[in-house]
């Protein structure tokens, strides 16, 4: 199978001013790419043409796994995005996030620090086990917590890829510009 790059569900200046244009033309139009043309090039021939991406990314090591999950991380990235989307979670993921974290600005200052604390290129997520609890962890370089038997439910890149055009080195300040574009109506029906 040859994975094809998603076409983003908002215009390229829809999230200014947490992300500019210019970022998201960098990191959607150059680095996600980049990430899903090398993995075609790297499955072209091979068992994993048949696979999914979720299963390339269970079965796979080295180079071809950093870019399949790349690949997955950017997209569920740059989806759970959206100008005008719901400013809080609602439903089951609002109940759960109130009683595992206190409260949904407990949660947001928790998330911060951790992504502000990952040392290096990462991600930091906020997943769930299969007992529907929620957990808040970091990831380096490619990694996905799929690997971990969690199912991701948010993404923050922290690479200096995905912040430093517009925010330098305040990563921090980056992390809590996020919440302002976050579609907590996509998240929130991750979860369910
Ligand atoms: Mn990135």
């Amino acid at each position: 199978m040859k994975f094809e790059q998603p076409r983003l569900p908002y215009a390229i200046d829809a999230l200014q001013p947490a992300i500019s244009a210019r970022t998201i033309d960098f990191h959607y139009g150059k680095h996600e790419k980049t990430y899903i043309d090398t993995l075609n090039t790297l499955i072209e021939g091979t068992p994993f043409a048949d696979m999914s991406l979720e299963e390339i990314i269970a079965k796979s090591d080295g180079k071809l796994f950093n870019n399949a999950a790349q690949a997955w991380n950017h997209i569920f990235y740059f989806f759970q995005f959206s100008p005008n989307g719901l400013k809080a979670p609602s439903g089951k993921l609002a109940e759960k996030i109130d009683a595992t974290f206190g409260s949904f600005d407990d949660f947001k200052r928790i998330f911060e620090e951790k992504g502000a604390t990952l040392f290096g290129s990462g991600w930091v997520w906020l997943s769930a086990d299969k007992d529907g609890e929620l957990h808040i962890t970091q990831g380096a370089n490619a990694s996905n917590p799929m690997t971990d038997g969690l199912r991701p439910i948010l993404v923050f890149d922290v690479w200096e890829h995905a912040y430093y055009l517009d925010y330098q080195n305040r990563r921090a300040e980056y992390l809590h510009n996020l919440w302002q574009v976050v579609d907590w109506d996509i998240v929130s029906m991750r979860y369910e």
